[in-house]
Formats: structure tokens, sequence, C-alpha cells
């Protein structure tokens, strides 16, 4: 079937729903997302939004912050730019009606504001330990009860429609521009792939934690609008910085389940197995030390004594303190029998964050002309080598704005749509019968990354690890050119792409700098530093 938009939106976490509310009074909306609606790392995240609210803290201490977790290589004028437009983008969740918590003093009622590492002052807005799921819950009411906007829930996009696509590089002229026209979605029910054809397409999939055998991130985040953006030429810039969240929790039957940082802000303390506590080796900030020394120590801790995990201890503060800050968390390791109010957590560290992805400027425009990206998908320049926590909702709400204005005006100002485009061809593609690989090398892609490609890397581990994907990537392609595509075959050749461009970033950066640790090059490069590493696919 054949649907034309005047926005078509990839994706309904915070960034795909916070666009399509601001977009929708000027034209028609369609959301695709690829599992329920609401599934989404947004309706995971527990700490909060980073944003200058109080008045011992201030714009500058949040920039200076910002600046220092990205280790030289944040675009200062992006950071300005972000840390400034905070506290409206938070008033507008408010007026939504986002229930961010609040405390009572002196008869002065304020923010309840929590503290991060990195953070020099406490600045986390947050709803309790539920602050995505109260977040996705109030956007995605309020984008239902908009008649302009409708959504198709399991439907994945493939790939985009652009002009080169239709055509061919051959038939570019020297200089034109690339143009964004919709994309191919593959409805997951019924295996019918869909031509949705927009003035303007945001991508706003998410993260890639999926790409690593352990993540925090739920099933969907397999790195698709980066890679579906690399197919079609767009500039892919920061790969290698991945943040590793240092404390998940460690338990069989718990998949994917998070530790808030804002449980070391409140007192949660790091030790071994043994009890003791280590990070006073590692940091003068100990316990809430940046996520990437902290990640490190306790990756280093773990070879060192050969144990599964360490500890997390919050068993000083009072019960019924943590039960009211932390309830899901409380909950949640109640059901796997540990009451954290009386014994410590087991974590382990595990992919979280990817701090790179589509190159994007200040507007949230692509390479590409009419491709928007926003969220975690996107590099904007906001958090160079390393995030500071809690700047990754914030950013997907200052983007999303910007975005959305810089839509509606394009849009506005010209049609730029071909009468009609092509549908999708299936060629001469079977059913498979051998699902047998795609699980098999979707298992080898994500055990090589976390075991070559994770918290630390060295020169020989990046090689042996572009050798295998490039094989791996070789062989996904030939099988999906001959079986008819599911959303299985989509995710694996997304999930390889990306790998392979985290590995060919980690390969390019020839030191170590923030969430990049390589032991062949254990110092910061200095002059010879590449602010941004950059990749783009040469040909089609
Ligand atoms: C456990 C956890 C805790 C976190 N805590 C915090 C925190 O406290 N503060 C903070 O600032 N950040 C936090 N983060 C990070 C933050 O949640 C994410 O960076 C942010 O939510 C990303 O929002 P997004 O809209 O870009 O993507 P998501 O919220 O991940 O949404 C992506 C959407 O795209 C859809 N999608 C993906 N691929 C396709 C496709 N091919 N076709 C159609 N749809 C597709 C998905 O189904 C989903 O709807 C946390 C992350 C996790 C996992």
């Amino acid at each position: 079937m054949d649907f034309k938009v005047d926005f078509l939106i990839i994706g309904s976490g915070i960034a795909g729903l916070t666009y399509a509310l601001k977009v929708s009074p000027y034209g028609s909306v369609a959301i695709v997302t690829k599992k329920d609606r609401i599934e989404s790392s947004t309706n995971y995240a527990q700490g909060g939004i980073a944003a200058v609210t109080s008045a011992n803290d201030s714009f500058e201490l949040h920039v200076r912050d910002t600046l220092t977790a990205g280790d030289g290589l944040c675009h200062r004028d992006i950071v300005e730019l972000v840390v400034h437009d905070a506290p409206e983008r938070i008033s507008e969740l408010i007026e939504l009606g986002v229930p961010f918590s609040l405390r009572e003093e002196e008869d002065r009622v304020s923010f309840d504001l929590g503290r991060e590492g990195g953070h020099s002052r406490r600045r986390i807005v947050h709803a309790r330990d539920l602050t995505g799921q109260e977040v996705e819950r109030v956007l995605a009411e309020k984008v239902e009860a908009l008649p302009g906007i409708k959504i198709y829930e399991h439907f994945i996009a493939i790939d985009l429609i652009t002009r080169k696509k239709l055509r061919g590089s051959e038939g570019m002229l020297r200089g034109e521009k690339d143009i964004c026209y919709g994309a191919y979605v593959l409805d997951t029910r019924n295996h019918q792939v869909h031509t949705f054809t927009s003035q303007a397409t945001l991508l706003a999939t998410g993260g890639t934690g999926k790409v690593y055998l352990y993540t925090s991130n739920p099933d969907i985040s397999t790195g698709d609008g980066i890679a579906i953006a690399y197919r079609s030429g767009a500039e892919i810039a920061n790969m290698e910085f991945i943040q590793f969240h240092p404390t998940c929790l460690y338990h069989p039957e718990a998949k994917n389940f998070l530790i808030s940082e804002a449980m070391r802000g409140e007192g949660g303390i790091l030790r071994l197995k043994d009890g003791s506590p280590f990070m006073e080796k590692y940091h003068p900030l100990k316990d809430l030390a940046p996520r990437d020394v902290v990640a490190r120590a306790i990756d280093a801790e773990l070879k060192r004594s050969g144990d599964d995990y360490i500890l997390l201890d919050i068993t000083h503060r009072d019960p019924d303190f943590i039960k009211n800050r932390f309830p899901n968390i409380y909950q949640k390791c109640l059901s796997f029998d540990i009451d954290i109010a009386r014994m410590p957590i087991p974590v382990v560290p595990a992919a979280h964050y990817l701090c790179g992805g589509i190159l994007t400027n200040k507007d949230g425009e692509s390479t590409i002309e009419r491709l928007f990206a926003c969220g975690e998908v996107a590099c904007t320049g906001l958090h160079g080598a390393n995030r500071l926590a809690s700047n990754s909702l914030l950013e997907a709400l200052v983007f999303a704005h910007r975005a959305a204005q810089k839509s509606i005006k394009i849009t506005k100002d010209k049609n730029i749509l071909p009468a009609s485009l092509p549908s999708w061809d299936t060629g001469n593609a079977v059913d498979s019968d051998e699902s047998v690989v795609v699980s098999h090398n979707w298992d080898e892609i994500r055990r090589l990354m976390w075991n070559y490609v994770g918290i630390v890397r060295s020169n020989k581990r990046l090689a042996r690890a572009r050798r295998r994907i490039k094989l791996l990537k070789n062989e996904i392609n030939s099988y999906y050119w001959d079986f008819i595509i599911t959303s299985d075959l989509i995710e694996l050749r997304n999930i390889a792409t990306v790998a392979d461009l985290i590995i060919e970033c980690a390969i390019k950066r020839k030191e170590s700098r923030g969430l990049h640790f390589n032991l062949n090059y254990p110092d910061k490069g200095g002059i010879k530093c590449e602010r941004n590493t950059l990749v783009r696919r040469s040909r089609r």
C-alpha cells in the first residue's frame, strides 16, 4: 500500500513523540514503530532529565560539567544551546502533565532534584525512578488524542527512499544534494511492505545496545536508524563512543535491568564480593566518578579477581527512604529475592548508550536533505567523547523541538515529492527455511563485540573483530537478498552494519579518550586527535 503524509516519523520514544506533537498542527503525521508504541529506551529511563532549575545552580556549571564529561570533543555551541533550552523543555513536559517529583521546604515547593555522576550540583528532574515511563505515557496519550497523527504499530522501517536510490549514483548531477522522499516499511504482522512518502522524514529509532552481549537496552535498540541512514549515504560520526553503564543487575533471570546511577548519588557504595570498597583507588570522586571511569574500574576489578559481579550497597540508608526514592528498583530486585534495604545488589557493567550516530546540525538535519534525526540515533555534538548522565532525554527534547521548527518551515516552502515512487521489489526472494542462520549470526556478532570491542580495546582485538565482521556481513547480505525479509533479518543486517561502523571508528581513533580506551594508545592524542570520527558509505 502507498501512504502519503507531510511528516513521517520512524520511532515512538521521547524524540519521535515530541516531534509529532509539535509538527501535527502543520500537516498530516504518520508514526511507524516496530513494536507496541511505548516499547522504547525512553520507557525504561529511571534517573531523570538534567536541567538547571535551582538557585544554587547555573547554566555555566551545567555547561562545564557537560564539557568535562565530553573530554574535549563536545561542540561548545551545541552544549550551550541545549543547556539554555532545558528549563523551557521541562516546563512543556509539566504542562503536558508529567508528574515530576517535588519537595516541600519552609512552605516552598521545588523539584526534588537528584544527583548523578559528573554533575557538580543536584540538577536531575525526575519522577521517582520511573521518569521515562511517565514521560512516555504522557506523550503517547497526547499523541493518541490528536486526529492528525496516525500511529502504525509493528511497522518496521527497512530503508529510505531517496533521490539517489531512484536515479542511481550516475543519475545525480555534480554537486547535487540527495533528498529523502520517505521510507519502505514492513508490516510485521502480515509481511506486507508499504511505501511511505513524506515531505520530511524523522529517524528517531534510538540506540544500539543490542549490538553487545550485555546491555541495559530493550530489544528494540538494534541501531536500525543508523544502519538505514548509512546505507543511504548519510554521514555517521563518533561510533566508537559507547557508554557502558557500570551497574546492571546481575541475575540469570533479570534481562537488561538497570540499577540507576541515582542510587550512587544517594550514597550507594560499590564493593568487591568481600565487602571492601574500591573506587577510591580510581578517582577522587570515588563512587560518583564519571561512568567510563567507574565501568573501567569494575572491569579491571572483575578481570583481576575472576569474579562474575561486584556489589552495590545502599543498606546504610533508611529503608523507608530507599523504598520511596527507588520504588521500581526495590520491587524489581525483591522479585529476584534481593531486598536492597537489607542486602547489597550484585551488578555488572553493560552497553548502555551510544554517543555517536547520524551526524546532524543544530536543527537536527542530517547530511541528506529533508532527513532529520533526533534522540539517541543522532550525533549532535552535545556528548563528545562521553555523555553526562541524564543529558540524553534532554538532548532528545531539545532537538525534537528544533527539528520540528525546521521541518515546518521547509515543508511550507515547497513540495518536492515526485508524482509516484516505485513499490518495494522482492525480486526472486523465497521464504527462508534456515532461521538458525539468523540466530547464530546474531549471537556471534554480540559476543564478538563484547569480547573484542568492549570497555577495553586493543589494536589486535579490533583487527580481529574487523576480519570477522566483514565475513559475517557478506554472509548476511547474500542471505538477505535470497529470502523474503522478516523483522529478525532486518535487525540482523542492521546490527552487523552498526558493529562494522563501531569497529571502523574505533580503529580510526588512535588515542584513548572519553569512552574509547585502547591499550595500544593509552593517552590522549593531543592536537592530532580527530574532532569527529566520520564514516560514510562511498558508493551505492
Ligand atoms: C534502562 C535505561 C535507563 C536510562 N536512563 C536515562 C536517564 O535517567 N536519563 C537520560 O537522560 N537518559 C537515560 N537513558 C537513555 C535514554 O533513555 C535514551 O537515550 C532515550 O530514551 C532515547 O530516546 P529516543 O526517542 O531517541 O529512542 P527510544 O526511546 O529508544 O525510541 C526508539 C523508537 O524507535 C522504534 N524503532 C527502532 N527501530 C525502528 C524501525 N526500524 N522501524 C520502526 N520503529 C523503530 C522503537 O520501537 C522505539 O519506538 C536510559 C536508557 C536506558 C536503556
